[in-house]
């Protein structure tokens, strides 16, 4: 972080901007280009941010769904109309396609907020429980959904619009209000979410964006004010934030990182599941949580999916040969280029081929690294292993469905994995063995687009979920309103033999096994 200049993009807090003497600088990845610099806050900002969505959060509970989703719709037009604008800034900021910025990044916050506007405030409407104790007859018991009060949102950089805004709006229809850290390699896209909010006139505090780096992320994940946080990162700063949360007992939803499994069926087209695995590990440059890191490929279709894979990857277009138009972007920094080529290392060094890429192409800003795919590799290399978030994928032939299965739950991660098969049922019952938050059968990440399709992962990819009704669940508290009628009760003081024997006579009416032991047990209560 440097001193600020004037320039300097200012933090949303309370309604008001305000500008802070620390900033961050943004980049383009691909050209290192400087694009700006924000205002970055610490605690104080942080605290001042908590401060203004509590005092903003009666307001906004007791506003009602009506004018909650007059905003949001507000927001939505917003964010329609400058749609260009925006995609571009997440091109330029992020690296991706502005084909990729439209549809994972606009066309996906579009998509929440009409689904939060349309369908939000039906999916926690109130339950009536049917009740199952017999001596609550003529009770009645409902479940209702109360907002939990102020969620502070971390998120990455990967997505950097679509994943906290659709997380911005599921608080905000709940009628919780929001502090969001965005990250500190697309802040820029954080203070564009900022400007959204202010321009769609959410009251003052009901949205509050403090870019930063890890220690506003830990300010936030460990103030006593907020009601949940959730975060969406790499597992080891999500550890980091569930010790933060566990201190206080604050519920926590962690949207982690996995190291995404493809199964190919021998039934399987290998032309077609190559370009449905070629897509799912080079889309965003591989930077996605969910994308294919390792396929598992019958031996009986091998030879010609390795063929195919290998001519779709060579296909791609990258941002250093095609300023416009290409399909593959740089990658965020240049310790993500590291990590790729010391996985390309570790796994040529022991015993690996390099089928495609392999090298660091123009090595612009130091973030260039082609698309590159793996033979030959066996099971304790580090890219079988651990999270690449880059252009590198893996393939190994398997002997069956058993082998596949066993491999792909090798790992103590399960976030997403996918089944290539012609037998789309047979499909269905692989993946209820596969231990995965997700398991899509002949695709993959588009799922991200639907927005009631829960998000999230099992093991150490982290727990809870975004999106849909149980995301929206995890954002609120689940409340019981149990009422009956004015009246004395029989297990009211005192208590007496009567009663005592009442209710041994219904234990036994009601549990005892079999008419002769019930029978049994009735006489013996009522003899005692
Ligand atoms: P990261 O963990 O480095 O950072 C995520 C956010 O946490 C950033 O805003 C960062 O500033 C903040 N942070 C850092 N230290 C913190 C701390 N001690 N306390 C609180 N916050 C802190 O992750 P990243 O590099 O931004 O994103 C890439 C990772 O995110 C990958 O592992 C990827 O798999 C994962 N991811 C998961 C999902 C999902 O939905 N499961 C989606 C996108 C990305």
């Amino acid at each position: 972080m440097t001193q600020s200049m004037t320039t300097a993009k200012p933090l949303l807090i309370g309604g008001e901007w305000r500008t802070t003497d620390q900033t961050l600088t943004a980049h383009n990845p691909a050209t290192g280009e400087i694009l700006g610099e924000v205002c970055t806050g610490d605690a104080a900002e942080i605290d001042a941010a908590v401060r203004a969505a509590r005092a903003a959060f009666p307001g906004w509970r007791a506003a009602g769904e009506a004018e909650r989703k007059q905003a949001l719709r507000r927001l939505h037009r917003v964010l329609a109309e400058r749609r260009d604008e925006i995609a571009d800034l997440i091109s330029r900021e992020n690296g991706k396609p502005v084909m990729e910025a439209l549809s994972a990044d606009v066309l996906v916050s579009l998509d929440s907020l009409a689904y939060y506007i349309k369908h939000g405030t039906r999916e926690l409407a109130p339950e009536r429980l049917k009740l199952q104790q017999r001596l609550l007859i003529g009770h009645r018991a409902d479940v209702v959904y109360e907002p939990a009060g102020v969620i502070g949102i971390i998120a990455p950089w990967n997505v950097p619009l679509a994943i906290p805004l659709s997380q911005v709006a599921a608080a905000l229809i709940v009628g919780n209000t929001v502090v969001l850290k965005p990250s500190e390699w697309t802040p820029l896209i954080g203070h564009a979410i900022a400007q959204l909010c202010a321009a769609a006139e959410l009251p003052p505090g009901v949205v509050n964006v403090v870019a930063g780096a890890g220690a506003t992320g830990a300010a936030l994940a460990s103030h006593p004010g907020t009601q949940r946080i959730v975060f969406t990162g790499s597992v080891a700063t999500g550890k980091k934030v569930a010790v933060a949360c566990a201190q206080r007992l604050c519920p926590c939803v962690l949207e982690l990182g996995g190291v995404g499994a493809a199964i190919v069926r021998a039934d399987a087209d290998p032309q077609l599941a190559a370009r449905g695995v070629v897509w799912s590990r080079f889309v965003n440059n591989g930077q996605v949580c969910v994308a294919t890191q390792r396929v598992y490929v019958n031996q009986r279709i091998a030879q010609p999916f390795v063929v195919a894979v290998a001519q779709e990857t060579r296909k791609l277009r990258r941002h250093t040969e095609h300023q416009r138009g290409y399909d593959v972007g740089p990658l965020i920094n240049p310790a993500a280029t590291e990590r790729v080529k010391s996985q390309i290392a570790d796994a040529v060094a022991n015993g690996a081929t390099v089928l495609v890429g392999g090298s660091c192409g123009n090595g612009q800003a130091g973030t260039a690294i082609e698309p590159t795919v793996l033979t030959n590799v066996s099971p304790q290399m580090t890219v079988m292993r651990d999270e690449t978030f880059g252009p590198l994928l893996a393939i190994m032939p398997v002997a069956d469905d058993a082998e596949a299965i066993d491999q792909a739950n090798s790992l103590p991660l399960g976030l997403a994995m996918s089944v290539w098969t012609h037998d789309v049922d047979a499909g269905a019952v692989l993946a209820r063995q596969l231990e995965s938050g997700m398991v899509w059968i002949n695709d993959g990440p588009v799922y991200y687009a639907d927005p009631t399709i829960p998000w999230g992962g099992v093991k150490e990819s982290g727990f809870g979920r975004t999106h849909g009704r149980w995301g929206l669940h995890a954002l609120a508290d689940v409340k019981v309103i149990a009422r009956s009628r004015p009246g004395p009760r029989i297990w009211w003081f005192p208590y007496t033999p009567l009663v005592q024997r009442l209710l041994d006579v219904g234990i036994a009416l009601l549990h005892e096994a079999g008419p002769r032991a019930k029978l049994r047990g009735m006489l013996r209560a009522l003899l005692r």
